[in-house]
């Protein structure tokens, strides 16, 4: 969630940011708690079943228990096949939860330097300061370029699908950058020709859904509810485009700060810290978009959603925010019942309850 592909790229190497696998899990069954998030169990269900093969090495540097999981499980696996190990490499890189500390600046700085040195070893090459000040202009641009699309969203002056909108967002996770950047250039001009939704619909602000993407149907089957989502902070959309890196002084330092800020420009349930509310985000997003009101989507067994969501939900109903948590899952989403609350959280919003 907070992998800092700037440093894969100035090495060389193509940063891929994974994805939850739509396919059911099967072998990855065995090795996680079935009580862990599906994006945890999806992911050790790939490596298991060898869909990791494209990947020179896997690094992992976020925090939380489930993730942890995932990386011993995968570890494990590889352990048993001695040839795999050669050939893929696991790093694991935790990175501080708590913001608030007088060492969390120096703590990420090191686990940076880790990552960088450990990339430098795979790739074979030395990391240097000005390689990395060219990636780091080339992801601000690409995040800048789909900050204007979200800008013309939430200003209703695009006519954009929710799937279109996560697509944008997912394959600049994936794609070389400069590739990316480059269609995203000619993309915005045919999206600012387009007409703007109607204005009659329900407007919502999508929240939630750290680490992966929720699946397009559910965001479809809210908009089918005579809603239009003009706003979100899902790890696959604005959170993750939300913060540049600084370019000016040294770059090393800046990812340093990158880390620092994004917590502090969009709040994530992951991290610690006292001065940053999630829910007064949400509520100035809101204001900010027009949004009638939030639905929640929380990934089972996610938990630092679950523990830090008590707060958020208090923050909203302080301010009078209509909300509506949706649960989902890896498999087996109840998408008729998901549909009646959603019809019945618009009702409820169009007759001003
Ligand atoms: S933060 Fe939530 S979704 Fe992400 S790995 Fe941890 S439990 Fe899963």
């Amino acid at each position: 969630m907070n992998f800092p592909s700037e440093l894969v790229h100035a090495a060389g190497a193509l940063p891929v940011l994974i994805q939850e696998d739509s396919e059911q899990i099967t072998l990855g069954r065995t090795l996680l708690h079935e009580y862990y998030c599906g994006y945890t169990r999806s992911v050790v269900d790939q490596a298991v079943t060898n869909k990791f093969e494209v990947f020179d090495a896997l690094f992992a540097v976020d925090h939380c228990v489930a993730l942890l999981g995932a990386v011993d499980a995968i570890w494990f696996q590889l352990q048993d096949k001695p040839e795999e190990q050669d050939k893929k490499k696991v790093f694991l890189a935790q990175y501080p939860a708590s913001m608030d500390e007088p060492t969390t600046f120096e703590e990420v700085s090191v686990k940076n330097n880790k990552v960088k040195e450990q990339l430098e070893t795979l790739c074979g090459v030395t990391l240097t300061a000005k390689a990395l000040s060219r990636s780091i202009q080339l992801y601000n641009e690409n995040r800048q370029l789909l900050r204007e699309v979200y800008a013309l969203r939430k200003a209703g002056r695009i006519k954009i699908s929710p799937r279109q909108m996560q697509t944008l967002v997912k394959s600049s996770m994936v794609m070389h950058i400069e590739e990316h950047t480059e269609m995203l250039k000619k993309l915005v001009p045919l999206l600012e020709e387009a007409q703007s939704g109607s204005p009659d619909l329900v407007k919502l602000h999508l929240s939630g859904h750290m680490c992966h993407a929720p699946r397009p149907e559910i965001m479809e089957l809210i908009e089918d509810c005579g809603a239009v989502i003009v706003d979100d902070d899902l790890f696959t959309g604005f959170r993750y485009i939300s913060t540049d890196v600084p370019e000016a002084g040294d770059p090393f330092d800046a990812l340093t700060d990158w880390y620092a800020n994004r917590n502090v420009n969009v709040p994530c349930c992951t991290r610690a810290q006292k001065s940053v509310e999630w829910a007064d985000y949400l509520v100035n997003s809101v204001k900010e978009s027009g949004a009638h009101g939030v639905v929640t989507l929380m990934a089972k067994f996610c938990e630092p959603h679950m523990l830090y969501f008590p707060e958020l939900r208090k923050g909203l109903e302080r301010h009078k925010v209509p909300h509506l948590r949706l649960e989902t899952e890896h498999e087996g989403i109840p998408y008729e019942s998901i549909r009646t609350r959603v019809e019945s959280f618009v009702e409820m919003i169009r007759r001003g309850f």
